[in-house]
């Protein structure tokens, strides 16, 4: 990639007004040999990455061999659950209404899939492995941020359309006996701490949490954006297909 520079040049232990004096007065004179000054190519270094998709960010070579660097979101969460085997965490702010909690966190649902195991008496059970990204503290957060995110363009999404519906079917898991259907939080721009009028208890009417069934796995997943260059300082990242990385 070329990246435009203005060079500066610091002259250490040079006194320039010295050397126009000494200049003017006849003190240089010019070389009868040729000189030949080797150019030395002047640019910032890109910095290396390498090729490893489990890192925060690595390249890629498109069909023209073009080098593309891919950057990862949710990249501190995946690296404890590749080297510890950690979960998704329990407890933190929801990035939605803002509220501390300490109950196993939720996110926006970037793939579920369900996995066949047999126990040791031979009785097969079904795991649901649920790959998330996001820090929220109910479902009903979960949904309004899902649903944001839908919002948008399709090529800047961190989730894909499957996310929704993957979310209440997580819902219905977690909580069977609720009847009627999982709905969003209310705007947290209403709440005060958000600038509103409502405190808490009044914007939150509804709330349900992450709940332990035993045969759901939830896994912090990353989002993978390809970066774009503009410009000599300016970039944006814009997604490729949705996707998640797995170890
Ligand atoms: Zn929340």
């Amino acid at each position: 990639m070329a990246v435009q520079q203005n060079p500066t040049f610091l002259l250490r232990e040079v006194d320039p007004s010295v050397v126009i004096s000494q200049y003017l007065s006849g003190q240089f004179s010019y070389p009868t040999t040729k000189v030949v000054v080797n150019s030395v190519p002047v640019g910032l270094v890109e910095p290396v990455y390498g090729t490893d998709p489990q890192e925060g960010l690595y390249t890629v070579k498109d069909k023209s061999s073009n080098r593309l660097v891919m950057a990862s979101t949710n990249q501190n969460r995946y690296n404890l659950y590749k080297n510890n085997g950690e979960k998704m965490p329990v407890g933190g702010i929801c990035e939605v209404c803002g509220k501390e909690f300490t109950t196993q966190s939720l996110g926006m649902i970037m793939e579920l899939s369900r996995v066949a195991i047999v126990d040791q008496q031979g009785v097969f059970h079904t795991l649901l492995e649920v790959w998330m990204d996001g820090c929220m503290d109910s479902f009903e957060c979960a949904l309004f941020a899902t649903r944001q995110e839908l919002s948008k363009m399709s090529q800047y999404r961190v989730c894909a359309d499957s996310a929704e519906r993957h979310l209440h079917e997580l819902f219905q898991v977690m909580h069977p006996e609720q009847r009627d259907t999982l709905i969003p939080c209310n705007d947290p721009k209403l709440l005060v701490n958000k600038g509103g009028s409502l405190t808490y208890e009044q914007w939150s009417n509804r709330r349900h949490e992450y709940r332990e069934t035993g045969h759901v796995i939830a896994i912090p997943a990353k989002k993978e954006w390809l970066r774009q260059h503009y410009g000599p300082s300016s970039y944006l990242m814009s997604s490729r297909e949705p996707m998640v990385s797995k170890p």
